[in-house]
């Protein structure tokens, strides 16, 4: 069944949705995005979301486009069905002649907004099983803060995790995790969960500050801090987050067992806490 997709001020069917050839998007991958999830038909994490969001374009010196966002979440969410799943947002700078420098400031941009349906998604028998990763050198650009669309080194990141028999790549920088393909990584060792402090080396993911509340909350040591593939093979446990994955085992690093080599009670304990709350505040 044909999507219905928002493409600027629009409601469309999916086959009838367009953006020009000049969109800057297309061209310079000059444009940033947001993923929030869906359950039960609400919204997850949507302020922290939107608020990253602000921080992205201001980056990049684009406006805040003048749309209810809120609003077109969730009518893409009625008209879809939409139960589990997710809601994708994009804004391009907009479509201009190509050049390498930024068209006027008054140029409109392009705000398009689809959902994904993705029934079960809080249900992934990969919560049960963990998953798999492989390390990968780290060879982003410098501003990944900035949520943009330029995505293919994570996409070949994935790409090489699959050829490994692996499920996704964490990468390393000077001899640290700084995190996974579309993920923070984090660890476990003791009683102490380690993750990566944040700075311009890592995207501050949404459902990593949700989950480090809830884990302080919980009177569970953090500390937010560079790790090496070394403290990865030696801790008890490893997991990692994002909007679509919520808190995932992992159980694997470049084929040698973490831990007992099975999802561990940090993570499934995180797991429920953030699925119960983020449920509960979900709009
Ligand atoms: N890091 C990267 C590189 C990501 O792409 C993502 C997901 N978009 C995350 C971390 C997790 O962020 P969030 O929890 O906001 O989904």
């Amino acid at each position: 069944m044909s999507r219905t997709v928002y493409v600027n001020g629009d409601y469309l069917p999916e086959e009838e949705a367009k953006v020009s050839v000049f969109d800057r998007g297309f061209l310079f991958a000059d444009g940033v995005y947001e993923v929030t999830s869906v359950l039960g038909g609400k919204l997850i994490d949507f302020d922290g979301h939107a608020r990253r969001l602000a921080r992205s374009l201001a980056e990049l010196d684009m406006a805040m486009p003048d749309v209810d966002l809120l609003e077109v979440h969730r009518e893409l969410v009625t008209r879809n069905g939409i139960e589990d799943g997710l809601v994708y947002l994009q804004v391009t700078r907009g479509a201009a002649d190509r050049d390498f420098a930024y068209p006027a400031a008054d140029t409109p941009p392009t705000v398009v907004l689809f959902t994904q349906s993705k029934p079960g998604l809080a249900d992934s028998p990969m919560a049960k099983t963990g998953m798999k990763v492989i390390s990968i050198p780290d060879e982003r650009w410098g501003r990944r803060d900035i949520k943009t669309v330029q995505l293919l080194y994570p996409s070949m990141g994935k790409m090489m995790a699959k050829a490994a028999g692996a499920d996704d790549a964490w990468m390393v920088q000077d001899g640290a995790v700084t995190e996974g393909t579309s993920n923070n990584a984090y660890i476990v060792k003791g009683n102490t969960i380690v993750t990566r402090q944040l700075s311009t080396d890592i995207l501050h993911g949404i459902t990593r500050a949700a989950v480090l509340r809830f884990a302080r909350e919980a009177q569970m040591k953090v500390e937010e801090r560079p790790f090496t593939l070394d403290e990865v093979k030696n801790a008890d446990e490893a997991f990692i987050t994002s909007a679509s994955s919520f808190v995932m085992p992992v159980v694997q690093m470049d084929g040698e067992a973490i831990g007992t080599g099975a999802p561990g009670p940090v993570a499934a304990r995180l797991r429920e806490i953030y699925l119960e709350e983020s449920r509960k505040a979900a709009v």
